[in-house]
């Protein structure tokens, strides 16, 4: 039973960037303004998520790493609108059974904090402390007990590229979250959190993209279409920084990249790629989200809807620039 617990468990916890990401979504469904990844040898040894959110009721606390014990999702209608980052109520679960995990919580009206630790082998153990407002989640030593899972870990180097690339993500997701994210004790990136998508982007790329990027923003009846384009001028040789957002979530999609595409049209160079960070806002029931555990891919109702939305958008924010 433990045995099988475990291989589910690394089918939800792939790597050190799947747990940063389910940790910080999760500090983003509590509502955190501010949230801080700590991360040492790529996350390998260490990965520690701090935020100011609602924190955990003492009563909670355990409950949070058992699994679906927290599940939202009451009716199987609610799967076709579900809101929040966090639904399936395995991830703490999950890297509970593959590493050495503490919680540290504490919510507005406790005096007092909660602190729980668990391990494959060791735990639940609680106890009480005083600890601020908000929620830290510290995983240590990933993958310590299952060595086949450990081996397919990439390289220090290799693993801090990826999260690096889900902490980025999710900053050029929610421009109103400050986020502090610090590689073997260096800060690497640190966004305002002031709303604006620009100084997220500035925070990932550096102050002299701004100047070449240019605002798109464009409603097609329930479709809207919004964020930051690079000029043609200013192009990579890659596709990898063109980035979607559906109701903020990070997605990848090919289809949305050529919608991009055509609407640069003949103004780019070939083998070249622009820069873009969009965020596409449609109505919860004409997106699937559900489709895969990572969540990566989605499927749109109306796809062609969407596709045709990015495009005009697109186009029609490179003509004003240009004009
Ligand atoms: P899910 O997010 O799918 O509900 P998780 O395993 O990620 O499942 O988290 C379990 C539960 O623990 C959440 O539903 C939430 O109640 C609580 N929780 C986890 N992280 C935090 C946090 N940073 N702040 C407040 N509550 C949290
Ligand atoms: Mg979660």
């Amino acid at each position: 039973e433990a045995v099988y617990k475990r291989i589910a468990a690394g089918e939800v916890v792939v790597n050190p960037a799947a747990v940063v990401k389910e940790l910080m979504e999760n500090s983003m469904d509590a509502g955190a303004t501010a949230i801080t990844v700590e991360i040492a040898q790529g996350g390998k040894e260490l990965i520690r998520v701090t935020d100011n959110g609602v924190g955990i009721i003492a009563e909670d606390v355990p409950l949070a790493i058992q699994k679906h014990a927290t599940s939202k999702i009451s009716t199987l209608d609610d799967l076709d609108k579900i809101g929040t980052l966090g639904f399936r109520g395995e991830a703490l679960s999950s890297i509970a059974a593959v590493s050495r995990l503490t919680i540290q919580t504490r919510t507005a009206d406790s005096t007092e904090g909660t602190v729980l630790f668990i391990s494959g082998e060791q735990g639940p153990e609680v106890s009480s402390a005083g600890l601020a407002e908000g929620t830290t989640v510290k995983v240590e030593n990933l993958f310590y007990n299952i060595p086949a899972r450990m081996k397919f870990l990439k390289n220090t180097a290799r693993e801090t590229v990826n999260v690096t690339s889900v902490v980025s993500k999710l900053i050029f997701a929610n421009p109103h979250i400050s986020i502090k994210y610090i590689s073997n004790g260096k800060v690497i990136y640190h966004s305002p959190g002031d709303g604006s998508l620009q100084n997220a982007i500035i925070a990932v790329y550096g102050k002299d993209i701004a100047h070449k990027l240019t605002e798109a923003d464009h409603a097609f009846g329930e479709i809207r279409v919004h964020g930051l384009l690079s000029q043609p001028t200013f192009l990579y040789k890659s596709t990898n920084y063109l980035c979607f957002f559906l109701n903020g979530r990070y997605v990848q999609s090919k289809n949305l990249q050529s919608a991009v595409l055509r609407g640069y049209g003949e103004r780019l160079l070939r083998g070249h790629y622009p820069f873009s960070v969009l965020h596409i806002d449609l109505p919860l029931n004409r997106a699937d989200i559900n489709v895969h555990p990572g969540k990566l891919q989605v499927m749109l109702y109306d796809e062609t809807d969407v596709l045709d939305a990015i495009e005009k958008t697109v186009r029609s924010a490179l003509e004003i620039n240009s004009a």
